[in-house]
Order: C-alpha cells, then sequence, then structure tokens
C-alpha cells in the first residue's frame, strides 16, 4: 500500500482545476443519493412531514455523516419545519443547507499563520490514514509558497516509511533528518529541530508513527515529542495537523478522537476523498471532533492536495450546480 508511489509525479504542483473539480466525484454520489432519498419522499406526495424528516436522517447516515450528527440535522430541520404546510424539495434542501453551514460555524475556524522563523507543523494519525504522502504533499505546497523546508522522518515505526518519505524527499529536491528504523522517533525529531535552526529553515514538518506497541505508548510519545519541540522552539508545534482515511469513514473517529485529545491536533486532512463516496464525513468530523478540515487529499500524486472551503463543501454535498 504505502510503496505504491505516484512515479510520474511532478515535483511542484500543477495547476489545479479547483476544488469542486477535485472533490466532485467523491460528492457526486453523496450528494446524488441524498437528494434522490428526499425528492422520492416528497414526490410521494407526502410533503414536509415526519417520514421526509426519516428520509432525510436515513439519508445522511448513508453519506456516513454518523448517527449523532444526522439525528441532530434532521432535529434542527424538524424544528424549523414543524407544523409548516407542505413545502417542497428545494424548500428542504435550503433549510439543510443553512443547518449544516450553522454546524460548520460552530467549529473552530482554521488558526491563522502564526508568524515565526521556524514553523514547526506535526502530522499525526493512524497507519494507512496517508501522513507520509500529506507530509510530501505539504512540503511541496511550502516550497512553492517561496518557504525553506526541511521534512522529518519520526515515523521509525512503520517498515517502509523512511525510505517512502526519502524519495519524496529527492523528488522534491528536500532536506531529510532521518535515523535507522525502530529508532527513537524523539530523538529524530531533536535532531531535525537542530538543524532546522542551524540552518534557519523556515518550516519543518514532522512525519509521526501512526503505531507504537501500544497505543498509549503512541500517545505518550506523541506528548513527549510535543513537549521536546516546545522547549526547543518556543510555540512549537505551531501545527498538528490529523491525518484522517475519509474511506475509513465514521468508524475512525473514535480513534481520531484520542489524537485531539492526547496529541492536542489543530486541524484536519481528510485524505482519500477520491476514493469515498460519503463525503458526510466531514460534518461528523466539524460536529463531533470540533476540528476544521484545512485539507483534501483527493489523490496519491503530490498535487493532489487541495485547500478545503466548507461553504463550497457544503453546497455540493447538496448538489449545488456549481458541483456539477
Ligand atoms: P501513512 O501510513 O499514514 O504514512 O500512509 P501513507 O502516506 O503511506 O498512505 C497510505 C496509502 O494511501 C498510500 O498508498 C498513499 O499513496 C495513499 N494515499 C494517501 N493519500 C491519498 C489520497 O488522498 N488519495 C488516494 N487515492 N490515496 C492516498
Amino acid at each position: 500500500m504505502a510503496e505504491d508511489l505516484d512515479k510520474d509525479a511532478a515535483p511542484a504542483p500543477r495547476p489545479r482545476g479547483g476544488f469542486f473539480a477535485k472533490i466532485k466525484r467523491g460528492l457526486f454520489m453523496t450528494h446524488t443519493e441524498i437528494l434522490e432519498k428526499l425528492g422520492t419522499a416528497v414526490k410521494q406526495g407526502l410533503g414536509f412531514d415526519e417520514s421526509v424528516l426519516e428520509s432525510l436522517e436515513e439519508a445522511l447516515l448513508s453519506a456516513d455523516v454518523g448517527a449523532d450528527t444526522a439525528s441532530a440535522l434532521a432535529d434542527a430541520v424538524r424544528a424549523r419545519t414543524g407544523g409548516a404546510e407542505r413545502k417542497d424539495l428545494p424548500a428542504l434542501r435550503t433549510i439543510l443547507l443553512e443547518e449544516i453551514e450553522k454546524l460548520i460555524a460552530a467549529a473552530p475556524k482554521p488558526p491563522a499563520r502564526i508568524e515565526t522563523p521556524l514553523f514547526v507543523t506535526f502530522l499525526v494519525g493512524v497507519n494507512g490514514s496517508g501522513k507520509t504522502t500529506t507530509t510530501a504533499k505539504l512540503a511541496a505546497r511550502e516550497k512553492a509558497a517561496g518557504r525553506s523546508v526541511l521534512l522529518a522522518a519520526a515515523d521509525t515505526f512503520r517498515a517502509g516509511a523512511i525510505e517512502q518519505l526519502q524519495t519524496w524527499a529527492d523528488r522534491l529536491s528536500l532536506p531529510l533528518v532521518r535515523h535507522r528504523e525502530g529508532a527513537d522517533p524523539s530523538a529524530v525529531l531533536f535532531d531535525a529541530l537542530s538543524a532546522a535552526k542551524a540552518r534557519g529553515v523556515a518550516s519543518l514538518l514532522v512525519d509521526t508513527a501512526g503505531r507504537l506497541h501500544t497505543k498509549k505508548n503512541l500517545m505518550e510519545e506523541l506528548a513527549k515529542m510535543r513537549r521536546i519541540a516546545g522547549r526547543e522552539v518556543p510555540g512549537a508545534p505551531h501545527a498538528t495537523l490529523l491525518v484522517l482515511d475519509a474511506t475509513t469513514g465514521i468508524n475512525g473517529l473514535e480513534q481520531a478522537r484520542r489524537f485531539v485529545e492526547a496529541a492536542g491536533a489543530t486541524g484536519v486532512v481528510l485524505t482519500k476523498l477520491d476514493g469515498s463516496a460519503r463525503g458526510g464525513i466531514v460534518l461528523a468530523i466539524y460536529r463531533e471532533l470540533k476540528l476544521p478540515v484545512l485539507f483534501v487529499g483527493v489523490g496519491e500524486s503530490v498535487d493532489d492536495l487541495v485547500p478545503f472551503d466548507p461553504a463550497e463543501y457544503a453546497r455540493a454535498l447538496l448538489g449545488d450546480d456549481a458541483s456539477n
């Protein structure tokens, strides 16, 4: 899985077709499904009654919004339509869109980038979520933005992770601090921080391990790494990005919560949205993890990382014309 790199990946981001173009394939099935279910219920002459709301909840569940978020959204729609006269699908869609926008607005906003000579970013998450690939994609963005970048291969536990990051580093012509496989991740971090300071690097990206011997140890290790970073560079890590695999769906959220608590995640990168027809997971991330989604991964190439736009997303989820 992990070693399967796209050999043709360009070192610098190619021109993009925009947010919708990249995610539309994944979201197309989601919004079609939601609107079809609702459309059928409305067409059946049921109007805006309880059975339509049940269809709504079912449609949200099948889009992987998660049980709690689906029922919260259905309740919010119910509260606004209860006792109302018969309404049509566009009206329901508008109310749902507004409720989704409210839900997104309730989560913390993406933190502004702190101005600091050395910006340290940790990438955390379970094995296979796409951390190493995302580290490379972010590095390419940082480089394209004119920043000097250093990579740290602190995932010393997953077989092949160091070589994988080395391959990306070579392709992007970026320096990498690495130790041997199985080495202490904190030692790699310490060396990377020292190297970054000594070389006057602007952006240090740290690929962390997704698994150690036990989950408890992993969280302790991440906490220790945070302390080391903060001791060596005031305020570091300045960003801790939780990498989540969209295809894992709602089941991945419980584990994700541990990373939020123990690793202090400040935002989410949702990967493999190209391979998932269940884009509803984004809503569960906002409502249940209370974290903003900052980027989405839409492929294995280095330029397949797209800044996330929640407003556009909400419209695409409900089949806005602009997404077609
Ligand atoms: P890690 O264990 O978290 O470091 O995960 P990797 O970075 O090795 O990614 C696991 C697999 O997912 C690799 O085969 C990647 O190429 C692939 N991958 C990562 N991000 C994406 C994405 O956004 N879309 C797709 N389709 N594949 C991805």
